[in-house]
C-alpha cells in the first residue's frame, strides 16, 4: 500500500553520492574496555563505496544499549541480548 504523502527519502551516499541498499550490519564498539557487539542493525548501505548509514531511530537504540552495557543493566532491555565471549553482547 502506497501512502499519498512519500515521506521516505530518496537517500543517497553522502560521500559518493552513489545508491543505497537496505542492509544489516554489525557494530562493534568499545565501552569501558568492554567489546559490546551489536548485531543486525538496520542500515543503508552505499552499493558503490560500502559506506554505511543508519537512521536516527537506530543511533538512538545504539545509544540506548551502550548506557545499558554501561550499567550492567544489558538484561533488562527488550532486545534479545546474549552473551557472546568474554564480555560480548550481541543483539539478536
Ligand atoms: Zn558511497
Amino acid at each position: 500500500m502506497d501512502r499519498p504523502q512519500e515521506t521516505k527519502m530518496n537517500l543517497n551516499c553522502p560521500i559518493c553520492g552513489g545508491q543505497l541498499k537496505n542492509d544489516k550490519i554489525r557494530e562493534n564498539i568499545w565501552v569501558d574496555g568492554k567489546l559490546l557487539v551489536i548485531d543486525n542493525l538496520p542500515s543503508k548501505v552505499c552499493m558503490r563505496c560500502d559506506e554505511s548509514i543508519v537512521d536516527y531511530k537506530t543511533m538512538k537504540k545504539i545509544e540506548q544499549i551502550i548506557e545499558k552495557f554501561k550499567h550492567k543493566e544489558i538484561e533488562g532491555i527488550k532486545f534479545t541480548a546474549y552473551e557472546v565471549d568474554s564480555g560480548a553482547v550481541a543483539l539478536a
